[in-house]
């Protein structure tokens, strides 16, 4: 790879138009903030982050889903970011429940087997990367008393509702490295617009936003990959077929989205003993906004966490108001960290 001043130098020789990129990834914007890459880039070229905060996209009505499942006295186990994350009446937090922060789905499942008595819930948030490490633990046949409320999202139906929305006027797409390491990149094909995979190195991005400033300038609209330590076209095809063997897609809403056609992944009915809201009665309602916090447009690309008149007054990390200030993934929490200190 080229020494970074090189790699920044013909970025700066490309980019001679307004260019805004988008990408989807929570640790793209945690590298890109912490390296300050911004701060380098070229006046007219603009990075915007997406949806690509799992616990950030997670709509309210999950949320509250979740309290329901807390209330119903069943153990509720997730990943620590979404503790605090505000329901329409509080968080898992302040539930009063019992929840338990788990570091993976194999870990719940083992609460389950050890503790029979209890009913054990999973609250299974993220994109293709972790869905198929909850299906290879359903696979396993957890015992009876475990199952998983299914939050999960799909990449490329957001990345079509966007492109079709066109209100963020993108000219292009940093993919999730992450993601196309276990889904590859060639479901991305069909979206015309200049795409690139990048990894999560300062130069590793700053290769990719060339990559994509070359295919703007050249007026191509490919999938360039410069991140081929991690990722080929096809990905880990063994992770997608048991991702496919125990989800299937169906459609759901996003935060800051509406509901978006076959963008999540629910339990195929022969998993259904696992799932907890069929287990439970428990529905998903979709929640209407009412306080002052944009992360919806945050999450679409279209305001940037400073816009927000809440962002390091009523809402810090301390005393977070929506879900982008608690997550370690999410836009305010890493702005407010490190952004805002510039
Ligand atoms: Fe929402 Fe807080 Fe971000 Fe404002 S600063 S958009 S209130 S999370």
């Amino acid at each position: 790879m080229p020494a970074p001043k090189d790699i920044l130098d013909t970025l700066h020789s490309l980019v001679d138009r307004d260019i805004c990129i988008m990408h989807i990834c929570g640790t793209h914007e945690a590298a890109i903030a912490r390296s300050g890459i911004r701060s380098v880039l070229p006046e007219r070229l603009k990075i915007v982050m997406g949806p690509g905060c799992p616990v950030c996209i997670t709509p309210q009505g999950e949320i509250d889903a979740a309290l329901d499942l807390a209330r119903k006295d069943c153990v509720i186990a997730t990943y620590g970011d979404l503790l605090r994350v505000p329901g329409t009446k509080g968080s898992l937090e302040s539930s009063g429940g019992d929840v338990r922060v788990v570091q993976g789905v194999h870990k719940a499942a083992e609460i389950a087997r050890r503790e029979p008595e209890k009913e054990v819930v999973f609250i299974s948030v993220g994109f293709e990367t972790t869905a198929p490490t909850v299906a290879a633990t359903i696979l396993t046949k957890p015992p009876e008393n475990f199952s998983i409320l299914s939050c999960h999202r799909l990449v490329p139906p957001a990345m079509e509702w966007l492109l079709a929305q066109g209100e963020a006027q993108l000219h292009g797409f940093m993919l999730p490295g992450h993601v196309c390491t276990v889904m590859g990149y060639h479901e991305y094909e069909r979206f015309p617009v200049p795409q690139v995979v990048a990894g999560f190195e300062p130069d590793d991005i700053l290769l990719g936003l060339v990559m994509i400033a070359q295919q703007i300038r050249e007026g191509a609209a490919r999938i360039d990959n410069a991140y081929p330590r991690a990722v080929c076209r096809e990905g880990n095809e063994k992770a997608q077929n048991l991702m496919y063997d125990v989800f299937e897609p169906a459609d759901v809403e996003w935060r800051g989205f509406p509901v978006i056609p076959q963008s999540g992944l629910r339990l195929k009915p022969e998993f259904e003993q696992y799932d907890a809201q069929k287990k439970f009665g428990i529905e998903v309602r979709h929640v209407e906004k009412h306080s002052a916090c944009i992360c919806d447009k945050v999450l679409r690309g279209i305001a940037r966490p400073s816009d927000c008149k809440l962002f390091g007054k009523a809402c810090t990390p301390r005393n977070p108001v929506g879900p982008c200030m608690v997550s370690h993934e999410g836009a305010c929490k890493i702005w407010h960290l490190y952004e805002a200190r510039r």
